[in-house]
């Protein structure tokens, strides 16, 4: 596998006690995923909460350890322990999460801030990262007097400027962007997203993109992954995944989103309990919401199977007629 990241069927238990009598469960909060990424790509991973898509970016960034399941880097499998050598590749990767004011430091001020990892890396003199530090404030579109600002100070948008600069300060090659602009205003949210695909343009970085927002991760991604209670229910390039979604519940998240040119013509209503891992329904995780269930699906949880070049979907109708519109049933 020539994969410059590549996840191989990752598996992340927890334990969960309820109320004070209750026996401890185990949960799966990623059941058996797969995932792999070219250089300079984008893959987006949509999904609800608790579907599992952040733990799946902790787990590629070795911030967590898999229950089961490999990640490698570059061709190196990650360590499962905090060796020298998961130092080093882990400094090759950089996290991206949605709160700027938790990442940031309000007692320093941004410049300090951006510098701060070329510090720790001992990256040339003060003055080289001096300098450095106003080439960075300006790639990510923040002026050099800025600097001198405290994080309070700035907009929300501004602050995640802040938070891209100092992740991309040391050249990483990977960057796990987890839910990056979900806090910001919509249109300062294009911005910030035009400015992540400049950003790996100019400088060939790998990106996972994670949302719970298809639209914003439409405009970014190359594939995308659709995750549901723990697994990838379907994964496809951006535009197919737009233009002509397969599994009923991408089905249903394309259809809430206003898209030209989809095979959709009205909004799917998902009806039923939103997903909660502490309580997986049997079989296909998703039968209790999916209009197209049929008995098989309480029993029998479908594999992710390649159904067509570069193509994969986890879904018993799959292989035998196409979902459409007018096969939709109630349960
Ligand atoms: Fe729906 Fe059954 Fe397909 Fe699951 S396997 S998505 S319940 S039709
Ligand atoms: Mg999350």
């Amino acid at each position: 596998n020539s994969a410059f990241l590549a996840a191989e069927n990752l598996v992340k238990t927890y334990t969960s006690r309820r109320g004070p009598f209750s026996t401890a469960t185990a949960v799966r909060a990623v059941d058996r995923v797969s995932l792999s990424l070219a250089r300079a790509t984008t893959l987006g991973i949509v999904g609800e909460s608790g579907s599992g898509k952040s733990t799946t970016g902790r787990l590629v960034l070795g911030l967590e350890q898999p229950t089961e399941g490999t990640v490698s880097f570059d061709g190196n499998r990650m360590p499962q322990e905090k060796t020298n050598e998961w130092r080093g590749l882990r400094a090759r990767m950089q996290l991206v999460y949605q709160d700027p004011l938790a990442a940031l430091d309000r007692r320093l001020t941004v410049g300090v801030q951006i510098g701060e990892p070329l510090q720790i890396h001992a990256m040339g003199s003060a003055e080289e990262r001096k300098a450095r530090v106003a080439e960075l404030m300006k790639a990510v579109g923040l002026r050099a007097d800025q600097a001198e600002r405290y994080p309070h100070e700035l907009s929300g948008g501004q602050r995640q400027r802040v938070v891209i600069a100092r992740a991309i300060a040391c050249n990483p090659e990977l960057l796990v962007c987890d839910e990056a602009v979900s806090a910001l205003d919509v249109s300062i949210q294009a911005q910030v997203v035009n400015l992540l695909r400049d950003l790996q343009e100019e400088r060939g970085i790998a990106m996972i993109f994670i949302s719970h927002d298809l639209k914003v991760v439409r405009n970014i991604s190359d594939r995308v992954a659709v995750m549901y209670l723990g697994r990838i229910v379907e994964e496809a390039s951006s535009d197919e995944i737009f233009r002509r979604p397969l599994h009923p519940y991408t089905q249903a998240l394309v259809s809430s989103v206003p898209v030209a040119g989809t095979a959709l013509k009205q909004r799917i209503i998902l009806q039923g309990e939103p997903p909660n891992p502490a309580a997986r329904p049997t079989g296909c995780a998703f039968h209790p919401r999916c209009r197209h269930a049929i008995a098989r699906c309480r029993s029998e949880t479908p594999e992710l199977l390649s159904i067509e070049t570069g193509r994969s979907v986890a879904c018993h109708l799959m292989g035998s007629a196409p979902i459409t519109e007018a096969s939709g049933r109630t349960m």
